[in-house]
């Protein structure tokens, strides 16, 4: 799960992580008390107003801009707030911004330029360790940064038996060419960095940039924070940070009847149960010419509900050409399935696209039978072969 930069503020905040701080506003009205507020707060003369939603590139599209007065701010606000915002990571239709952080300007002018760096924790599934993932190129789009200069990146791995070391904080301050001050608070910075991230359980905690300011604090001015939703249950504060506005409503909907759904950009819908047999499915799907329209997992239990469940979500996405149910009976029998895919057929009725299924395990001879004697536009077929041939069939 995905939180916002402001929800992921507070929550480094709280691990003693230095932030740019900043309150949340929902209009332009309350982004003028949140800027007042701030600058008793902070002693702040100019203001940041940030666009809050889950993707990254926001400066890019026009989601972050510096406002210099009080009406600058009320304006720049009326603009951002509302707006459809395209980032390089929202994909062209954008995403509809609801609030935006006023944040305090920390890019002041003083004793020594302001430098941004990059930081990340993150799991390293090679070795199966959590690691530091750092630059001195800050700021700017890291897969770029990996891409043309890797040597600029570092590493460093974490082991599990003792945690993050103060060595270790140590050479990351002196690797991202620190001193002085700055050196100390660098290093605060990391140990208490690592410490949010492990103790929220999260998946991924990246800081860009981390700004050395120009009197030498280390602070966060962005966050990007991804939530392992596993662990969600033993952190009913982050798990209550969900935002569904900024969710697919079809995976949310399909979240909501226990499936596990991903939308996906083909024309052969799928339903299979066991994310093993799924991903097989599409690989199947693609060998006989369609493309998957998504990714659909039903789970070990499924009965007529799911699968008219599941059925009901495929059909909302026009680009469906034909649908594959490729169910393994094991636990599940392949007769109530059949019995779910009969029912949901009538159920939802007007459905014209071929529909392929490939009932195999216990009871696949009565559901094929119970299929063919439904008399509806259903093939079956008991063989993974038949049913890609029926797939390509369907297509051409
Ligand atoms: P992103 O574009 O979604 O990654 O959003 P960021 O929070 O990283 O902000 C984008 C850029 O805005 C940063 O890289 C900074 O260059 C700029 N920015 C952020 N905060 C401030 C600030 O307090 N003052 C000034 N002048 N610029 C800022
Ligand atoms: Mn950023």
């Amino acid at each position: 799960m995905n939180i916002h930069e402001y929800q992921a503020k507070e929550t480094l905040k709280k691990y003693g992580v230095a932030i740019q701080e900043g309150i949340t506003a929902d209009t332009p009205d309350q982004a003028v008390e949140a800027a007042k507020a701030l600058t008793e707060q902070t002693g702040t003369q100019w203001w940041v107003v940030k666009a809050q939603i889950h993707a990254g590139g926001r400066g890019k599209g026009g989601g972050v801009k510096l406002a210099k007065s009080i009406d600058d701010v009320k304006e720049v606000s009326s603009q951002i707030l509302g707006m459809q915002l395209v980032t390089p990571q929202t994909g062209p239709e954008g995403k509809k911004v609801h609030k935006v952080l006023i944040a305090q300007d920390v890019y002041y002018p003083g004793e020594s330029e302001p430098a941004e760096f990059y930081m990340s924790v993150l799991l390293n599934r090679n070795t199966g360790r959590n690691m530091l993932m750092y630059s001195t190129e800050g700021g700017m789009d890291i897969e770029e940064v990996a891409e043309k200069t890797p040597h600029l990146i570092f590493k460093e791995e974490i082991d599990p038996k003792v945690g993050l070391q103060g060595f270790q904080a140590r050479k990351v301050a002196f690797n991202l060419g620190l001193s002085g001050k700055a050196f100390k608070e660098m290093v605060k910075f990391v140990m208490a960095l690592y410490k949010a991230y492990e103790e929220t359980d999260s998946a991924l905690f990246e800081i860009n940039p981390v700004l050395k300011t120009s009197d030498d604090k280390i602070i966060a001015v962005d966050a990007k924070v991804n939530l392992d939703d596993n662990a969600l249950y033993r952190h009913k504060d982050l798990a209550n940070m969900r935002d569904i506005n900024e969710e697919d409503p079809t995976e949310v909907e399909a979240g909501e009847a226990n499936l596990n759904y991903v939308k996906l950009d083909g024309n052969v819908g799928c339903m299979v149960n066991g994310a093993g047999l799924a991903m097989a499915t599409m690989d199947m799907i693609k060998l006989s010419g369609g493309e998957p329209a998504n990714f659909l997992d039903v789970g070990g239990t499924a009965n007529a509900q799911t699968v008219e469940a599941g059925f009901r979500i495929i059909l909302k996405d026009p680009n469906v050409k034909a649908i594959l149910i490729n169910v393994f009976g094991g636990i599940v029998r392949c007769d109530r399935v059949a019995q779910g895919v009969v029912d949901a057929y009538k159920n939802i009725g007007n459905i014209d696209i071929p529909i392929i299924v490939r009932l195999q395990g216990t009871n696949a001879e009565e559901a094929a039978k119970l299929i063919q004697e439904s008399g509806l536009k259903v093939t079956s077929a008991i063989l993974l072969k038949d049913a890609a041939a029926k797939v390509k069939e369907a297509l051409a």
